[in-house]
C-alpha cells in the first residue's frame, strides 16, 4: 500500500537505538577500585567488604530499594479497638535491605574488636548510600549509640548486645523478647534544632527512673526499639534512654502525632512524637546531657561525612556508564571533550570525599588523644565539604545522562534528593563551620594534629604548597564568624589534597590540587583545562 511501511521497518523505527544496555547484577567492591585501593591504605576488611558490595550491587537490591521509596511507611495509630499502638509499617523491601545492612555488620563491626572497624563501617555507609541511602539513617544511629551508652554501664550493659547482634529483628515487641535492637536519637524541637539547649522537654523523677513530657519535632526510624533523647530535668538538660515499651511490659507513652512528608529519604519514616509520660532512664549525669549524646552525634558525622561518597560514586558510575553507551553527533559521550572535563571534574570530588572520609574514619579506629582531637575536626571538615559538593556533583552527573537522568527509571533522581539531607542533620553547614573554629579555638591539640596532617603533604606538589600558604596569611589566626565558611572550605580542600596527594598521587592527587586550590578556572564543574582527563577518569572504569 502507498504510505505504508513494513512491520520490519517500524520496527526499526522504534527500536531502542543509542540507548545503553541494562546494567545488570554489578559488584560494588570488585567494580571499584578506588575504594579497594582507599580501603586497603586505611585498614578496612576486605573480607567483610567484599561480600556485602557483591550482595548490595545485585539488581535485586536495586529493585527493592526503589520499592521501599515509591511505597512509602505507614502510620497506624490505632489497632481496631481504637487502643493507641504508634506503628509505623514499611514495605518488605525496607526490611531486607535492613536485614543484608544489620547482617552484614554495618552497626556493629566498628565495636567487636577487628583492626580498621570503623574504616569497614564507613566503607559499608558508601556502598549502601549507593543503593538506598535512607535505610542508613537507622542503621547508622543503632552504630553510634553504642559508645553514648558507656556514659551508663547499667544501660550498657542491658542493651549492647542487642545494639550488636547481627540479627535484624523488627518484631514490634519488648525488648526482652528481640534478637536484635535498633536505637534512634531525638533531640530536635520546634522551636531549636541546632540549639539543642532550647530543649523544653520536661523530665519529673518517678521512683528510679524518670517521666519524659513534651515533644520532639523530628524522630527519624521511629520503630526503633529506644531513643537517646534529652529533656531538662531540675539539674538542667540532660540525656535519657527512652525505650518502646516499659519494663513491665506495656507500651510506653510515646506518641507518634504524624510523618513527615519528605523530599527524599522517603523509604525512612522521620516522624513527629510527643511524650506523653514515658518512662524513661538517664544516661550519664544530670545536667551534662549535651556532653552524653554528642558522643553519638560525633559517630552519626562520620556517617554523614561518608554518604556523600556514596552518592556521588553512584551517580558517577551511572553518568559513566551512560556516557560510554551512548552517542550524539557520531561520538560516543565518553569521548566528547567536554563531557570529558565535566566527568573528570566532577571525579575529583568523589575520590576526595572517599580518601578524606576513610581517612577521618581510621583516626575513629585509632586510641589516643591525638587521633580523637584528629578525628573531632577531621570529621566536621569532611561533612561540611564532601556534602557541599555532593549535591553539584550528583546534579552534573544527572545532566551527563540528559532528559533520562531526570526520570525515574534511572537511580539518579532518588540519589539528588538524598543529597542536601547529610548536609543538614547531625549539624548544618554553618553549624559544623562555628563547630570547626571552636574545637580549634578551645582544644589546640585539634589545631595541632591538623597542621602535622596539612604539612605531611608538603613537597608533593608546589601548587598545593602555594595553596597551603596561601590558607595561613590569609588567616594568621581564627576567622571571624563571618568567613567561617570561606575559612572550612580552604582548610577541608587543603586536608583532602594532603591526603589525595599521599594516598592516590598523580592525576587525582595533582588533578585535585589543579582544579580546587589553585584558582584560574570557572565556577560550574567543567571550567577548567590542564586536568589529566584519562588518568582521573580510570577510577571509574577501573574494575568495571
Ligand atoms: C529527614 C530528617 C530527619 C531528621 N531526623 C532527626 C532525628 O531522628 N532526630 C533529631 O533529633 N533530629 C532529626 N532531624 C532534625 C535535624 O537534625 C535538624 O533539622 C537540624 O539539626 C537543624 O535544626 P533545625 O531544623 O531546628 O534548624 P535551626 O537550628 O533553626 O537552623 C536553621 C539554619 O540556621 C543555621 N544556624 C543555626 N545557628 C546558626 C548560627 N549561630 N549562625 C549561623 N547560622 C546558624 C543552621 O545551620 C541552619 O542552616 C531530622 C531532619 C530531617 C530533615
Amino acid at each position: 500500500m502507498p504510505g505504508s511501511i513494513s512491520i520490519e521497518e517500524l520496527e526499526d523505527l522504534t527500536g531502542a537505538r543509542n540507548q545503553p544496555p541494562p546494567r545488570g547484577d554489578r559488584d560494588l567492591w570488585q567494580g571499584d577500585g578506588a575504594l579497594r585501593a582507599a580501603a586497603a591504605a586505611f585498614g578496612g576488611a576486605a573480607e567483610a567488604l567484599a561480600p556485602y558490595g557483591a550482595a548490595l550491587g545485585r539488581e535485586e537490591m536495586r529493585a527493592a530499594g526503589r520499592e521501599a521509596n515509591r511505597c512509602t511507611p505507614r502510620f497506624t495509630p490505632f489497632d481496631a479497638g481504637g487502643r493507641r499502638i504508634d506503628r509505623v509499617e514499611f514495605h518488605p523491601a525496607y526490611h531486607d535491605l535492613l536485614r543484608l545492612g544489620i547482617g552484614a555488620g554495618y552497626s556493629a563491626i566498628a565495636w567487636e574488636g577487628a583492626p580498621g572497624g570503623h574504616v569497614s563501617h564507613a566503607a559499608m555507609v558508601y556502598l549502601h548510600s549507593q543503593v538506598e541511602p535512607s535505610t542508613c539513617c537507622p542503621m547508622t544511629m543503632t552504630y553510634a549509640a553504642v559508645p553514648a551508652l558507656r556514659a551508663s554501664p547499667d544501660l550498657a550493659g542491658e542493651w549492647a548486645d542487642g545494639l550488636l547482634s547481627r540479627n535484624y529483628d523488627p518484631s514490634d515487641a519488648p525488648a526482652g523478647e528481640k534478637a536484635g535492637f535498633t536505637m534512634g536519637m531525638a533531640m530536635t524541637e520546634k522551636q531549636g534544632g541546632s540549639d539543642v539547649r532550647a530543649n523544653v522537654t520536661k523530665a519529673m523523677r518517678d521512683g528510679e527512673g524518670w517521666r519524659l513530657y513534651g515533644h520532639k519535632w523530628f524522630c527519624s526510624a521511629p520503630m526503633s526499639d529506644a531513643f537517646l533523647t534529652l529533656a531538662q530535668a531540675p539539674g538542667g538538660l540532660s540525656c535519657f534512654l527512652v525505650a518502646r515499651w516499659q519494663p513491665d511490659g506495656s507500651r510506653n507513652a510515646i506518641r507518634i502525632q504524624r510523618l513527615k512528608e519528605k523530599l527524599g529519604n522517603r523509604a525512612n519514616a522521620s516522624a513527629e512524637i510527643e511524650y506523653h509520660g514515658a518512662y524513661a532512664e538517664m544516661l550519664g549525669e544530670e545536667g551534662h546531657g549535651v556532653r552524653a549524646i554528642l558522643e553519638m552525634v560525633h559517630h552519626t558525622r562520620l556517617d554523614t561525612a561518608m554518604a556523600p561518597a556514596g552518592l556521588m560514586r553512584a551517580a558517577l558510575d551511572e553518568a559513566y556508564y551512560w556516557c560510554t553507551h551512548r552517542s550524539a553527533f557520531q561520538r560516543r559521550l565518553i569521548d566528547q571533550p567536554l563531557m570529558r572535563a565535566v566527568l573528570a571534574d566532577l571525579t575529583l570530588d568523589w575520590l576526595g570525599a572517599l580518601y578524606l572520609g576513610l581517612r577521618v574514619a581510621a583516626a575513629f579506629d585509632e586510641t589516643g588523644a591525638e587521633a580523637r582531637a584528629f578525628a573531632r575536626i577531621g570529621v566536621a571538615l569532611a561533612k561540611f565539604l564532601s556534602n557541599k559538593r555532593c549535591i553539584g556533583v550528583v546534579g552534573e552527573a544527572m545532566e551527563a545522562l540528559g532528559g533520562m537522568g531526570y526520570v525515574e527509571d534511572t537511580p539518579l533522581p532518588l540519589l539528588f534528593r538524598e543529597t542536601p539531607l547529610n548536609s543538614i542533620w547531625e549539624g548544618s553547614g554553618n553549624v559544623i563551620c562555628l563547630d570547626i573554629l571552636r574545637t580549634l579555638a578551645r582544644e589546640p591539640l585539634a589545631g595541632e594534629v591538623l597542621a602535622a596532617e596539612l604539612e605531611a603533604a608538603r613537597g608533593l606538589n608546589r601548587a598545593y604548597d602555594a595553596a597551603l600558604e596561601a590558607h595561613r596569611a590569609r588567616w594568621p589566626a581564627l576567622p571571624c564568624e563571618g568567613e567561617a565558611r570561606w575559612f572550612a572550605e580552604s582548610l577541608g580542600g587543603l586536608l583532602t589534597a594532603s591526603v589525595l596527594l599521599r594516598h592516590r598521587p598523580g592525576a587525582v592527587g595533582d588533578g585535585y590540587v589543579r582544579a580546587r586550590l589553585s584558582g584560574g578556572r570557572g565556577q560550574v564543574a567543567g571550567a577548567l583545562g590542564g586536568l589529566d582527563e584519562a588518568g582521573i577518569l580510570g577510577a571509574l572504569g577501573e574494575g568495571a
